[in-house]
């Protein structure tokens, strides 16, 4: 069967229809429009590559963070642009997401995949750029109850982290199981939806953010 990724903006209203809280966005196809946009949200915001075939944005040179005024966004979308068709000359590319910068946070990973056995699984774990280096997830085959979601929280290596360690005060785990619940929601009510990761979700010590969503769909 084939399969498709959803584009960052597709990803984001699925999640914002099912709660779990997603920057504003607004997608641009010239410099000129990422000036106004950035202006009208807000600065700093976050500027993305939007392609089918570039799947990790970063890699790319595609995300710039912290753009403090109108003209760095259009200086930005031009580098963004230049470094997408140096990363991939053949990549379509569909335009550039401004997106509102949230703030910093413990970035967390949800992700969801069909097993040939098992059907729907979720996994949890630590996020950011060096999910693959830490391996610290945990999985669980769907439909999940708010107890098991409970469990999976504790049993990551980075739990500390989430409950407040030496100092740090604890982040919002009441939010963070909730998220995945509604999350484990969104995976099992859309059939189409085959594999999919959040990564990260960053969570404060009251709330979290969603600040990227990959999708695939068939
Ligand atoms: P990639 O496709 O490389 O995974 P992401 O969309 O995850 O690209 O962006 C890379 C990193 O940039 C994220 O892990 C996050 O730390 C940061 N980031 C992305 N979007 C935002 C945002 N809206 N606000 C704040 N930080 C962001
Ligand atoms: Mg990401």
């Amino acid at each position: 069967m084939t399969q498709k990724m959803l584009s960052e903006a597709e990803g984001y209203d699925i999640l914002r229809k099912y709660d779990i809280p997603v920057p504003a966005y607004q997608i641009v196809k010239n410099g000129e429009d990422a000036a106004i946009a950035a202006e009208k949200m807000g600065c700093p915001v976050v500027m993305k590559i939007i392609s089918p075939q570039i799947v990790h944005k970063s890699d790319a040179g595609g995300v710039m963070v912290g753009i403090g005024s109108r003209k760095a966004a259009l200086g930005a979308f031009t580098r963004i642009i230049d470094n997408a068709k140096a990363y991939n000359a053949d990549a379509e590319i569909d335009g550039v997401m401004v997106e509102q910068q949230a703030e910093p946070g413990l970035e967390l990973i949800i992700g969801g995949r069909t097993d040939p056995a098992f059907g729907k699984v979720i996994t949890f774990g630590m996020g950011g750029t060096m999910v693959e280096l830490m391996k610290d997830v945990t999985l669980r085959i769907l439909p999940v109850t708010e107890d098991e979601i409970r469990q999976m929280v504790k049993e990551i290596n980075a739990y500390p982290l989430i409950a407040g360690y030496r100092g740090s005060k604890p982040r919002d785990e009441e939010t963070l199981v909730k998220i995945i619940g509604d999350v484990s929601r969104f995976f099992l009510e859309n059939e189409h939806i085959v594999e999919f990761d959040i990564n990260p979700l960053r969570l404060y010590e009251s709330g979290a953010c969603a600040v990227d969503a990959r999708v695939i769909v068939t």
